[in-house]
């Protein structure tokens, strides 16, 4: 019997690369029943709402999700598609690995760089409790929001992701020098639930010595669990490092439903021109297979993706290679 998984092709370049994640996906062989349904501007433009009452039945149906890019107005217009679905399941931990590739040379390729950044996907500045205050708009008001209760599970996903997973540290990233409430309740939730895990290394570091350390020796990362203003801007810069946001994977878990989804936006600046590198969706579908219970297929996935990575003749434009997202998908499924 086949596995439902709901399906949005999203905006920008969403649908080019969804269309390829998916032939590389029957490629594998694995057995999904796709069910389309839509979300973001494309949708808002023909539905008249940009997250329609069936798409959410239909993720609260399959419990799983594959979802390409969804643009968000500016300062105006309606709030964030990818924060509502994410809000909407409770999905708390959004789920971002970094391991550069053996099959390509970047900047960093001389370092072991293989971390996973584990940030809180319903809280913090990202909670949506803003207000402006008049006349005039003389003030704006954002309130960081962090339980006690959210940052307890966060932490402890992060410790158990760790341990599932082989990792051997766990490093909590936080500003509770300056923002001694919100991020000191963190870093203290943090604490005390390390002590449970004494199989564990734990250590925790200001997020702007993290940015630094980061760039400077990348290789002491292995988990770094963070608060979600943090986790957004930390896994951009982990993705930089690995090459860019092309190849950057992500998954939100909740308890009653799962996303996967690619770290970048739609990428309006070449959308629709057949370029749009589709591995960090075809990685993100990766981690989703894994989710599934399709092990192997997922490592499958990725043996191809490096297989296909490794020459400039098969890689896309924003690595530095001459292929489209159509020729570099067609050398990974030969490869598969
Ligand atoms: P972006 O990630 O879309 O693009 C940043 C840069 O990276 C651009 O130069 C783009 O061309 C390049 N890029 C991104 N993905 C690429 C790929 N797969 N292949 C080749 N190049 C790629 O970020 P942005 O421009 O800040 O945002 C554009 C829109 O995307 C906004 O509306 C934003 O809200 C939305 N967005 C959505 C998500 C999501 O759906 N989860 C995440 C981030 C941004």
């Amino acid at each position: 019997m086949s596995r439902k998984v709901s399906l949005i092709r999203g905006d920008g370049i969403g649908p080019e690369i969804v269309d390829a994640t998916v032939s590389v996906i029957e490629a594998l062989g694995v057995n999904l029943e796709w069910e389309e349904v839509r979300a973001g501007s494309g949708a808002y433009k023909d539905l008249g709402t940009p997250l329609p009452e069936e798409t959410l039945l239909s993720i609260a149906r399959n419990q799983c999700v594959l979802k390409g890019p969804l643009e968000t107005p500016i300062g105006t217009g309606f709030r964030s598609i990818n924060v509502a679905i994410r809000k909407h399941f409770d999905m708390y931990a959004n789920v971002r690995p970094a391991k550069i590739s053996p099959a390509m040379t970047t900047r960093f390729s001389d370092t072991k760089v293989d971390m996973v950044i584990v940030r809180e996907n319903t809280e913090g500045a990202y909670a949506g409790i803003e207000h402006v205050i008049p006349p005039n708009r003389a003030a704006a008001e954002t309130i960081i929001l962090i339980t006690r209760w959210a940052c307890e599970r966060i932490v402890r996903y992060a410790f158990e992701y760790a341990r599932r997973e082989g990792r051997s540290k766990v490093t909590l990233v936080h500003k509770a020098n300056i923002l001694k409430e919100s991020n000191g309740l963190l870093l203290e939730v943090g604490q005390t639930i390390a002590r449970e895990y004494d199989d564990i290394q734990f250590e925790d570091m200001i997020v702007d010595n993290c940015c630094m350390q980061m760039v400077v020796r990348p290789e002491q990362f292995d988990v770094i669990v963070t608060e979600n203003l943090f986790g957004d801007i930390l896994s951009d810069l982990a993705a930089g490092l690995i090459g860019g946001l092309g190849l950057t994977p992500g998954a939100n878990i909740g308890e009653g439903a799962a996303m996967f989804e690619a770290v970048h936006g739609t990428a309006p600046d070449i959308a629709g021109k057949g370029i749009a590198n589709p591995t960090a969706l075809m990685r993100s579908a990766g981690m989703m297979l894994g989710h599934l219970g399709y092990v192997s297929e997922g490592k499958l996935l990725e043996k191809a993706i490096t297989k296909a990575l490794a020459s400039p003749s098969t890689r896309t434009g924003d690595l530095g290679g001459t292929a489209n997202t159509k020729t570099y998908t067609q050398a990974l499924i030969s490869a598969i």
